[in-house]
């Protein structure tokens, strides 16, 4: 040592004392040696001590006082023999208590102090049994205890052997020894100051590096929007500024029973992502802890974790291997609920200081603050995108409702105006937005303001019926429906909905027409009253003239009731509108038509529109005529034809009953006369035959002899003719009831209709005689056919008695013509004829042209005769004038079946 070399070899103590340049060498040596600012403190302590032994001691021990002051700790030491040095070493003890002893002594006062030496035996005693053999050779005497002084406070001691032979330390040597001692003492305490002044700067230093980081986390923070940018921010920088091994975030949403990772970084991360991806709240584990406790989790050692969370330990391991030596998790709290957990973990155990304990929780305050904020903004999105959905909906709603919907302000003023109330209304937007409501008509703006005030005082209409204007003038039926609603600043608005029910109304007004319609036309059953009802049905409310037209049998179309509106100019019985060509046409083919034409006599002598319609009546496939409607008032559309039609198919219903009425009574009254001349001609022969048979019973009675052959003979004759009569008509009741029941059954067979008529003609040969009647017959033609000969017979009879029967003697043609299908056969008599009126209906059943006074018989013979004939495919019809006569025609195909 370079020290001990400039002091020379043979110095020792003992030896002789120092001189003053060696003493001044020896401090100056010392001074350099505890200026070396590369060595560190303890160093320093054992330069010193190797500079006291053995230049002024055999040993020497160099102790220090605990921060607290309570002991004394040896930092250094020396000894001049070696082998006695395990033994110093245990004498000497690494901690002493300072406040007993010679050391309190020294410490307290200041002053250095002899100890004496210990007695062998006293040592002996203190000693394990290995170190007895060195007592003998301990170099030790008493000590000089020596303060180390600094700034007035003792530091620590050093203390001083000499061996026992060794001169005593003199007082030279003592302020020697002091002067090392105080010179070590203020070293020491310049090391410690420099030492804490150092600490304190790094400290700084990482406090400042923390705040800076803090700093940036914040300010990134204060950007973030959302909580996985938040979780990047705060994990990323977390670790870093921490010095962390990993770090993660966990999240939890309410109502949630798990805690899931939203964020890790670090070596650790696949690990956290296994074992914590999501972490059940109700297991323990230091995420649910920090998150139910809102309290950080400190885990400073790597039986910390194993000691709070055995199974989670032991999870890790598995998952891992080793887990974190140590680790920190932090609640995410806000208000005092933790959103979420921030975790930690380090690579070596790790004791948090307080500083660093401050700047996790400020960490993970200020994450929480940013996660709230996160969640804030990301609520407010959602209810700005629910807000935003829920106005792209109603504004879908109104502009694809049917219904007009248009938002007022209190004035009238229009804000709002959809599609809807474009089309009902006909104004656009772009016209009315911002303009007065244009929509009320003058007779309406008196209810238009109540129903404004109303809804202002929250009197809201549900469906009214009211009248508004179209943009074309016309007015317009509508249900209205009001709410009352507010502007951003608070002043009422009229929100008003809008249904045309123009169109309901007057399916409903045609509905209820067409009910009364019904009734009226079901009152009556009498035809005349029925026409005049079913011509009045429309009138006024239809239209202004309503003709009914009917065509007889024949097709001729004729006006059977008209109805006009008061004060209608066209007097009755003019023709009306569709003309009568018009109503040939819809009668003829079934097909309504709608015609408009001018009329000169509008007021002013301005000509006015005519609008015209007509309707046939049908009923059970046939038409009966038509109907005519005519107004001035509006042009007839869709609606009103479809109104004439149903209400002409009611009319027709009621015309037909009232005719089928009539028939059905004619029909009665026509059966009530057949049967009391069917009664009356049954009996005439009967009496007929009663009469002759009294009279021969009684001429019998009187003279048998006397009766002569020729009266027998004319009685039976006459006898004859009523039987026959009677059979016939017989026969007659027997054909109706066959044809009705449908039982008429023909036996066609090769006939000669020029030979049946001779038979037939030669049977009436009395007939004719006695009415002095003539026949001529020219039968010349072949008329060879297929046919039933009785029934043929039996309508040639029919034909021939009545030429005979109504035709006052005169003469009686019958001839037959032919073509090649086709046989015809004419019957003319030259009689009393028979009237227009009859015609129609002279081959019904039980139908007479004549009195039953004047003319006997059934009126069933022609009807019998037209079923017979049509059953074998022919045709039978008459021509006939009153008192010129008859002409009867039968025509039949030659293969009539
Ligand atoms: P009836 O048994 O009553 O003659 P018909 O059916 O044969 O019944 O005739 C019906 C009615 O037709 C008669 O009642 C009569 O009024 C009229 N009639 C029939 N034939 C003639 C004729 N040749 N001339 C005039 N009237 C006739």
């Amino acid at each position: 040592m370079a020290a001990v070399s400039r002091l020379g070899e043979s110095w020792q103590y003992g030896a002789r004392a120092p001189e003053v340049e060696e003493r001044l060498a020896l401090l100056a040596e010392a001074s350099r040696l505890l200026a070396d600012a590369s060595l560190e403190p303890p160093a320093v302590m054992e330069r010193l001590c190797a500079l006291v032994v053995p230049l002024l001691g055999s040993a020497c021990a160099l102790r220090l006082r605990s921060e607290d002051g309570r002991w004394l700790r040896t930092v250094a030491s020396a000894s001049s023999t070696p082998e006695a040095r395990p033994l110093f070493q245990y004498l000497i003890a690494p901690v002493l208590r300072a406040d007993e002893g010679p050391s309190a002594e020294v410490l307290r006062t200041g002053v250095a102090m002899m100890v004496p030496r210990l007695e062998v035996e006293e040592l002996r005693r203190q000693l394990p049994p290995q170190h007895h053999g060195m007592l003998e050779r301990l170099p030790l005497t008493g000590s000089l205890v020596l303060p180390l002084r600094a700034r007035g406070r003792g530091l620590g001691t050093l203390t001083v052997w000499r061996e026992p032979a060794a001169a005593p330390f003199d007082a030279g040597e003592q302020l020697l020894l002091q002067e090392l001692a105080d010179r070590a003492a203020l070293a020491l305490d310049v090391a410690r100051a420099y030492a804490a002044e150092r600490q304190a700067r790094q400290a700084a230093e990482v406090a400042a590096g923390r705040l800076a980081r803090l700093q940036r986390v914040t300010a990134e923070l204060s950007q973030v929007l959302t909580a996985a940018r938040m979780a990047e921010v705060v994990v990323d920088q977390g670790v870093e500024a921490v010095g962390a091994r990993s770090g993660g975030l966990w999240l939890v949403e309410p109502g949630d029973a798990q805690a899931r990772l939203l964020r890790c970084e670090g070596e650790d991360s696949r690990m956290l992502a296994d074992v914590f991806g999501a972490v059940p709240l109700e297991q323990p584990s230091p995420i649910a802890e920090a998150i139910h406790g809102a309290q950080p989790v400190w885990l400073e050692t790597p039986d910390a974790l194993g000691a709070h969370f055995p199974e989670l330990a032991e999870r890790c391991r598995r998952a891992r291997g080793n887990p974190a030596p140590s680790s920190v998790c932090l609640p995410l709290a806000v208000d005092g609920r933790a959103l979420g957990a921030l975790l930690f973990s380090f690579a070596e155990p790790h004791a948090f200081d307080g500083d660093e304990r401050a700047f996790l929780e400020l960490l993970a305050h200020h994450a929480a603050q940013a996660l709230a904020r996160a969640r804030l903004l990301e609520q407010e999105q959602r209810a700005r995108a629910a807000l935003r959905e829920a106005h792209q909906t109603l504004s879908a709603i109104i502009q694809a409702s049917p219904a007009a919907i248009m938002l007022l302000d209190m004035d009238g003023t229009v804000r709002l105006w959809n599609p809807a109330a474009e089309r009902i209304f006909g104004w656009t937007a772009d016209e009315v937005l911002g303009q007065e409501l244009p929509v009320v008509p003058e007779s309406h703006r008196e209810e238009f303001r109540r129903n404004l005030e109303g809804a202002a005082r929250g009197q809201l209409l549900s469906g009214a019926e009211t009248q508004r204007r179209r943009r074309d003038g016309s007015l317009i039926q509508v249900a209205l429906w009001t709410a009352l609603l507010r502007t951003p600043s608070g002043a009422p608005q009229c929100l008003g909905i809008f249904v045309d029910i123009t169109e309901r109304k007057r399916g409903e007004d045609t509905q209820r027409f067409l009910a009364e319609a019904g009734g009226v036309l079901a009152a009556s059953l009498e035809q005349e009253e029925t026409l005049e009802r079913v011509a009045h049905l429309a009138v006024p409310a239809y239209a202004e003239a309503c003709g009914v037209y009917l065509s007889d049998e024949a097709g001729a179309v004729c006006c059977v009731a008209t109805a006009f509106a008061d004060g209608l100019r066209y007097p009755p019985g003019t023709p009306l509108a569709p003309s009568s060509e018009v109503v040939s046409r819809v009668i003829a083919l079934g097909a309504p038509e709608l015609c408009g034409s001018l009329a000169p006599d509008g007021p002013g002598g301005a000509e006015r529109v005519l609008a015209g319609l007509c309707v046939p009546l049908e009923v059970r496939g046939q038409t009966l005529g038509a109907l005519t409607f005519v107004t001035s008032r509006r042009p007839y559309d869709v609606q009103d034809l479809a109104l004439a039609q149903e209400l002409a198919r009611r009319a027709a219903l009621a015309i037909d009953n009232a005719r089928l009425y009539r028939e059905a009574r004619q029909a009665i009254r026509l059966r009530e006369e057949f049967l009391s001349i069917a009664s009356h001609e049954l009996r005439t022969p009967t009496t007929a035959l009663q009469l002759q048979v009294q009279s021969l019973q009684s001429s019998l009675d009187r003279a048998p002899a006397a009766l002569a052959p020729e009266r027998l003979r004319r009685g039976l004759e006459v006898m004859g003719r009523q039987v026959k009569r009677q059979a016939r008509l017989v026969d007659a009741l027997l054909d109706v009831s066959r044809i009705s029941a449908g039982r008429l059954e023909l036996n066609p067979e090769p006939l000669d209709l020029g030979a049946l008529v001779r038979e037939v003609a030669e049977r009436f040969e009395p007939e004719l005689a006695r009415t002095g009647t003539t026949l001529h017959l020219v039968l010349t033609v072949d008329a060879h056919g297929q046919w039933d000969r009785l029934r043929l017979d039996q309508v040639l009879t029919n034909l021939l008695s009545n030429a005979v029967k109504y035709g006052r003697g005169n003469p009686v043609h019958v001839e037959l013509s032919a073509t090649r299908g086709r046989v015809r056969l004419d019957v003319r008599d030259r009689g009393i004829g028979i009237s227009a009126e009859h015609l129609p209906r002279l081959f019904h059943r039980f139908e007479r042209a004549v009195s039953e006074r004047n003319y006997g018989g059934f009126g069933l013979g022609l009807w019998i005769a037209r079923q017979m004939v049509e059953a074998m495919g022919g045709h039978i019809a008459v021509h006939s004038e009153p008192g010129v006569g008859s002409t009867f025609t039968v025509e039949l195909p030659r293969a009539g079946g």
